[in-house]
């Protein structure tokens, strides 16, 4: 994405404050503050014009990729989730992922997998954790187990 200039000092070094998505759906209002004058101004974009990019963790970018993300999911959730509830599991973090906007680091990836599996499905949760996180031994595997069950059930999502 441009970066974005900032109107009283044009420095283009700036952090989101807050986005939300604008009246008619299509386009993402952003409340910017500038990091070198410390005001704050907002910016519209439409959505369908977002780019996301992912940030490497060795710094290198890369656009982000929707096949990649749906792929890492269906590993983990094989015979767990249906075709249906995978793609549309995909598309709601793609979704996620755009309104957030800008760069989007990676790892930030991994971990919004990881919270809406966790919401799913347990089994595929584990999948998916042992893999993102480097599971080691069993002692890893219970370790995360126990996280999970210290929290309360969620809701099981109806896939739509
Ligand atoms: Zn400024």
């Amino acid at each position: 994405m441009a970066p974005v200039r900032c109107p009283f000092c044009r420095e283009n070094d700036d952090k989101v404050v807050d986005s939300r998505a604008g009246e008619d759906g299509a386009a993402i209002r952003r409340r910017r503050e500038c990091l070198a004058c410390g005001r704050r101004f907002t910016t519209y974009e439409r959505i369908d014009e977002l780019g996301v990019m992912v940030g490497k963790r060795d710094g290198t970018h890369e656009p982000f990729d929707r096949e990649k993300l749906r792929n890492g999911i269906e590993h983990a959730a094989t015979g767990r989730l249906d075709e249906h509830a995978i793609e549309s599991l995909a598309a709601e973090i793609e979704e996620q992922l755009r309104t957030e906007g800008g760069e989007i680091g990676s790892d930030r990836i991994g971990v919004t997998v990881l919270e809406r599996l966790r919401a799913l499905d347990h089994v595929a949760y584990l999948r998916f954790a042992s893999v993102y996180k480097g599971f080691e031994d069993l002692a890893d595997f219970e370790r995360e187990v126990v996280e999970l069950q210290k929290t309360t059930e969620p809701k099981r999502r109806q896939p739509s």
